[in-house]
């Protein structure tokens, strides 16, 4: 049989509970000590807003965080606000329990258990990556701009320096994002994301995922490792937030380890 060379697609199924949390359904297989998945709109009357950075009132806001600390049974919740650059933050600790509000990082990684890492996200793709061997994690944000600034190379690269995490271990997830048909986009992203491709002469669309799992491939990553996610935030979607739908919310992508494999 021929070598995989293509990204599995999956779809991604809405864990029980009040929380409205997305989860891979192989990971939960899989990898039964993970928290992992993204939040999504939900179905009650108010969305499941989980932005920090916009115009909802805080409190609403952090009673969704709570939510979704008590939900994972996590200890510590960790976020950063986010600037579309490549920064990451090693948590070596998981600090005192609650939810942990940071500045300026765009990545999270940890060998902690007991701390769920996130990443805000409204089109932008929130990347999950995992090496069950050495029990390492990590949650990029990657929009086109993070993306081009290799915030996925630089998750894995650490996760290498570090703990000696070998590329054909890693489990790499692209989660609920805006999908090549709804993203229309100028030559100067193109160049950007894909370098080493054509650059097309105007505006054209542009699939960030199929490129982020093409450098995670190209880093060693097995194929049949990486995944991407079918939702599209933008098309056909009452389950997501869109940025270029119009919404300001935020949903989250989360990954934690849970205290005992
Ligand atoms: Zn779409």
């Amino acid at each position: 049989m021929a070598a995989q060379t293509e990204p599995r697609q999956v779809t991604e199924t809405r864990a029980e509970g009040d929380v409205p949390l997305w989860v891979h359904p192989e990971w939960r297989e899989r990898f039964s000590w993970l928290v992992q998945g993204t939040t999504g709109r939900g179905r009650g009357a108010e969305p499941f807003d989980m932005g920090l950075s916009g115009v909802q009132p805080v409190g609403p806001a952090l009673d969704r965080w709570r939510a979704l600390r008590a939900a994972s049974g996590m200890d510590v919740v960790a976020h950063s606000r986010q600037v579309h650059a490549a920064d990451l933050w090693i948590h070596r600790e998981v600090g005192a329990p609650g939810i942990q509000v940071m500045d300026g990082f765009d990545g999270h990684v940890t060998d902690r258990r007991g701390l769920l890492i996130t990443v805000g996200v409204a089109d932008c793709v929130p990347v999950s990556v995992v090496d069950p061997e050495t029990s390492v994690i990590a949650m990029l944000h990657a929009g086109w701009r993070g993306t081009a600034a290799g915030i996925v190379e630089r998750g894995i690269h650490r996760m290498v320096e570090s703990w000696q995490s070998s590329p054909e271990r890693l489990h790499v997830h692209c989660g609920p994002a805006i999908c090549g048909e709804c993203y229309e986009v100028g030559p100067e992203v193109h160049e950007a994301v894909n370098p080493d491709a054509p650059v097309p002469p105007g505006k054209a669309n542009i699939d960030v995922r199929a490129s982020i799992a093409r450098r995670v491939m190209g880093l060693g990553v097995p194929a049949e490792n990486v995944t991407v996610s079918t939702h599209c935030t933008r098309c056909g979607e009452p389950d997501f937030f869109s940025h270029r739908g119009g919404s300001k919310a935020r949903q989250m992508g989360v990954l934690g380890m849970i205290e005992r494999r």
